[in-house]
């Protein structure tokens, strides 16, 4: 069997040199990348838009059930997924690292595998970082820049009366593909012997492992011509980001529950969960998906995308945040904990 190879045979800048070599610079605003005291980019707007976000393992993450590349993957979207909530292009990263000695050279290769898949599908580069060794767990914090006009960006308060209420993709997939991941690791911990039962579920599998950023939303925009008023990404549950919306906005809002889009794979496995598709969609949280608010001129142009999905509007805010049951029925919407009113 071919020896695992172990880090500190590197030694930390060999561990560095190893880890980025392969790493071509996607944008040429780079002026220095990886190798000095700091990074230098070209300013290609007149605004930066940085933003930052860790995992943590044993918080955020399992490894038990957790491919590393697909870590690297996903640590890497769900930053650039915020800057894309701000109608922004993400350009540049910086990846910091803490890792303990149980990991061998091959699985941090691993990781970095899917750091540079998601660098090379974005068009972004890896301009910098920091490498540290833990003696906990391995933590993996990832910022993501993004360079704009300031005109074309996009905040949470800018929701106005009226304006449309839009979701990209479908919501909930990402919160029973971890209820899935969970129930077939407590079985496996019970016996070593037993294989999980992973079929006809890759869709849901695939949104809480290894999700992907709307990028492609926002070039529809850019080439459409057309602007949200209000955006934010989707990773606490569509409850909590329009509430965040809604307040930062001034607003209220109405929600009718039979838009929510729900994947069939996602209503499948609620049935097995025993729970409410809706609630998973609601409070389950990491889709990455974009909620957007926009005003109802556009609603033409949106209808050009089988992708967005018109689920609401947004009223007064003395009219409440409500989502509206099919049978007519307001329920105020929580950030938390949502009961419906069956
Ligand atoms: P310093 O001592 O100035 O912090 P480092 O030795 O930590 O420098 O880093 C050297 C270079 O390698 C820098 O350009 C830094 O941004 C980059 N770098 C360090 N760790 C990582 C990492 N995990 N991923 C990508 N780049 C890294
Ligand atoms: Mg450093």
């Amino acid at each position: 069997m071919k020896k695992l190879k172990v880090i500190s045979d590197l030694g930390e800048f060999g561990l560095i040199k190893h880890l980025t070599d392969g790493f071509d610079s996607e944008n040429t605003s780079v002026i220095k990348g990886i190798g000095d005291d700091a990074a230098v980019i070209k300013n290609i707007g007149n605004s930066s838009i940085i933003t930052t976000d860790m995992l943590v393992e044993g918080i955020h993450f399992d490894l038990v059930y957790t491919p590393l590349k697909h870590l690297g993957y996903k640590s890497v979207v769900v930053n650039l997924s915020d800057v894309y909530a701000m109608n922004c292009n993400p350009s540049h990263i910086t990846v910091s690292i803490a890792i303990s000695n149980k990991f061998s050279l091959n699985a941090i290769e691993e990781l970095y595998s899917g750091i540079k898949l998601a660098c090379e599908k974005y068009g972004v580069s890896l301009i910098g970082g920091d490498t540290s060794s833990s003696v906990t767990g391995l933590m993996i914090s990832v910022t993501a820049i993004g360079q704009s006009d300031k005109n074309n960006i996009v905040y949470r308060s800018g929701a106005k009366k009226n304006d449309l209420i839009c979701v990209s993709g479908d919501l909930g997939g990402a919160y029973l593909g971890l209820q899935l991941l969970e129930r077939e690791k407590e079985i496996f911990l019970i016996d070593r012997k037993i294989q999980p039962e992973l079929k006809d579920c890759e869709y849901i599998l695939q949104r809480q492992l290894r999700p992907e950023a709307r990028k492609d939303i926002i070039d529809f925009f850019r080439r459409n011509k057309i602007k949200p008023n209000s955006m934010i990404d989707i990773s606490d549950g569509l409850s909590s980001e329009i509430i965040h919306i809604c307040e930062q906005s001034g607003t209220g809002a109405k929600v009718f529950e039979e838009k929510i889009p729900i994947h069939p794979q996602s209503i499948q496995f609620s049935e097995q969960f025993k729970l409410d598709p809706g609630i998973a969609a609601l409070n389950g949280g990491e889709d990455y998906e974009l909620l957007f608010t926009i005003g109802m001129d556009k609603l033409e142009t949106l209808q050009k995308n089988s992708d967005i999905t018109v689920i609401g509007y947004i009223c007064d805010k003395k009219e409440g945040l409500n989502l509206v049951s099919e049978n007519g029925v307001y329920v105020p919407l929580e950030a938390q904990g949502w009961n419906p009113l069956k």
